[in-house]
């Protein structure tokens, strides 16, 4: 199966109450290891590539192109979704190279220029077919949804999502980013709030830091995209740094990456399973 829309990762996951894991892209090997995953897991995946992740390698295309031919040869269906993005320059460059989803975060921005600001890019990525997740985050702070106090108003959600146009939403119910421990405790309360108020997918960022008790009662409640970088890296790193200490003299960088490679692709197996597989 080729690349695939989110929309028909998300629409249908929505409606039958599963979650749509959504994993960040570092490097080629870590997609190669995520869409490994998805076809074993037999469940939707989107891969992600982050504004931070473009600055880290210095441009988007070649990690983006690389990203987009690996979803495009699976058997999974797998869409690309570039991930926080705040440069709107960096948002048509990843358009004009076959990107069809993107994160448009314009949180940092007081209220109605988040407003002003989203309304006007979404405007732009739905004549291109492009679709958008946004964020609301004028709760908790410059973090956002990202804040672990911050929570969404379901009423200020709807508002936006009407005023917008956006296709999904990234809401602030308890998760916050790059946590280290999955300690996080959601309100599921508020996730069955906004999922009746509101008529779009719920997205949640900060997933690394929230146990998978938490995450699949998050599912449960209504949360359908669910973000998870940090906890897929520091499997990633663990491996490698398990596999040098036991080798001082291994030099060939793929021995310590493919096993760090796979490690990360039977995490994300089961994260897939467990969040997006209907329950057998
Ligand atoms: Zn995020």
């Amino acid at each position: 199966m080729p690349l695939v829309s989110t929309d028909a990762v998300l629409g249908p996951a929505r409606a039958a109450g599963l979650g749509a894991p959504a994993f960040n892209v570092l490097h080629l090997e870590t997609a190669e290891a995520l869409v490994a995953a998805a076809e074993r897991a037999e469940v939707p995946l989107i891969l992600q590539i982050s504004e931070n992740c473009v600055r880290y390698h210095g441009s988007l295309l070649p990690l983006l192109r690389a990203t987009l031919t690996l979803a495009e040869a699976s058997e999974a269906d797998v869409s690309v979704h570039l991930d926080h993005i705040t440069d709107a320059a960096l948002l048509r460059e990843g358009v004009s190279a076959g990107v069809r989803s993107v994160m448009i975060d314009a949180s940092a921005l007081p209220y109605e220029e988040n407003v002003a600001t989203t309304s006007e890019l979404t405007g732009w990525c739905h004549r291109e077919q492009v679709y958008v997740e946004a964020e609301l985050g004028e709760v908790g702070g410059k973090d956002g949804v990202h804040a672990p106090g911050a929570r969404t108003d379901p009423e200020q959600a709807f508002a936006f999502v009407e005023a917008t146009g956006v296709d999904a939403l990234a809401v602030a119910v308890g998760s916050s980013h790059a946590m280290r421990e999955r300690t996080a405790v959601l309100d599921k309360e508020l996730i069955r709030s906004l999922r009746q108020r509101l008529p779009v997918p719920l997205v949640l960022h900060g997933s690394s830091g929230v146990p998978d008790g938490e995450l699949r009662a998050a599912v449960g409640a209504g949360m359908t995209k669910i973000n998870i970088s940090t906890h897929l890296v520091s499997v990633f790193t663990g491996e490698v740094r398990r596999t040098l200490s036991e080798s001082q003299s291994l030099i060939d960088s793929r021995k310590y990456v493919g096993p760090a490679r796979e490690a990360v692709s039977r995490e994300a197996e089961r994260l897939l399973r467990m969040l997006g597989a209907p329950a057998s």
